[in-house]
């Protein structure tokens, strides 16, 4: 029977279309914390996988804070992953910078935290990028609230108009805290591109690359032993999908059962292509139990 996305899969069904996965892509946001606190029954979830020896990543394009940081955040809240289990938008923008632009000036908008992450690379303060003649390879644009000021913008709109590459974490419009939806970063890449008339490369979800390397990461193979699970209907499950990883929708987060039955009909959120989880479960805690032997 195909899959019916407007209700969460029946235990027994998951059990059967997640068989045979060795390799769990967890997103963070919503799947594990929201409103920064843990969901409930995931710290029990991530502890289970763990004990099971199960091969697993989070996967998450959250880039305010470094790896360790995170880390040390969800240890707070009862979820114990070590920064090396942690890819994100911002450690895999860190990876792309080091691997593209070896050796050369960054102009990267980044918090105090954040930029542990581009350790042994060039990056420019706001001084030398207001230089009269100043130039870099690249701007690179993540959350920082802090940094992403008129003044800060314009520095990297002035860089990019000189020939710099616009490098974006990620794209995300908004996103949810503590207190309530909140403007993330994807706002000020797409206000700089059209400032000028250049398009980001973004690194994080839902590009291709970003999950190529923490699969690489993980080192399992096909890519089909392999279960995304996320929140969002788009960024996780769509683009999971599309490279032929198995994907699991859980209801904690962003996208609810009607997202779920639009996305089905390739009506937003979905774009373009109609988009099918191979489950949806209401929770994390459904997902691993599901993989249990
Ligand atoms: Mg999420």
């Amino acid at each position: 029977m195909a899959p019916d996305p407007a209700v969460a899969t029946a235990p027994e069904v998951a059990r059967e279309r997640l068989a045979g996965v060795r390799g769990v892509l967890l997103d963070m946001d919503g799947v594990l914390m929201l409103r920064g606190e843990a969901i409930a029954g995931a710290p029990d979830a991530v502890g289970r996988l763990r004990a099971a020896g199960v091969a697993h990543r989070i996967l998450t394009n959250t880039s305010l804070v470094s790896r360790r940081t995170l880390s040390a955040s969800l240890a707070r809240a009862g979820i114990h992953l070590p920064p090396e289990d942690i890819v994100s938008a911002l450690s895999a923008t860190a990876g792309y910078t080091r691997d593209v632009f070896a050796g050369m000036p960054l102009y990267v908008l980044t918090s105090p935290d954040g930029r542990s992450e581009f350790i042994g690379q060039w990056l420019l303060s706001h001084a030398e990028a207001d230089a009269p003649g100043a130039t870099a390879a690249a701007v690179v644009v993540g959350d920082a609230p802090d940094e992403l000021t008129y003044g800060n913008m314009n520095r990297a709109f002035r860089l990019v108009r000189e020939g710099a590459a616009l490098v974006a974490m990620h794209r995300n419009p908004w996103w949810l805290t503590a207190a309530g939806p909140t403007l993330d970063a994807g706002a000020y890449v797409v206000g700089l591109e059209y400032a000028t008339g250049i398009d980001a490369t973004v690194v994080g979800k839902p590009s291709r690359e970003f999950f190529i390397r923490a699969i690489d990461d993980l080192g399992i193979g096909p890519l089909g032993d392999l279960v995304m699970v996320g929140d969002d209907l788009v960024s996780d499950i769509g683009a999971a999908g599309a490279l032929g990883l198995r994907t699991a929708l859980v209801l904690t987060g962003r996208h609810g059962p009607d997202d779920a039955a639009a996305a089905a009909r390739g009506e937003p959120p979905a774009t373009g292509a109609p988009i099918v989880p191979t489950v949806v479960a209401p929770s994390l805690a459904e997902v691993v139990e599901a993989l249990a032997p």
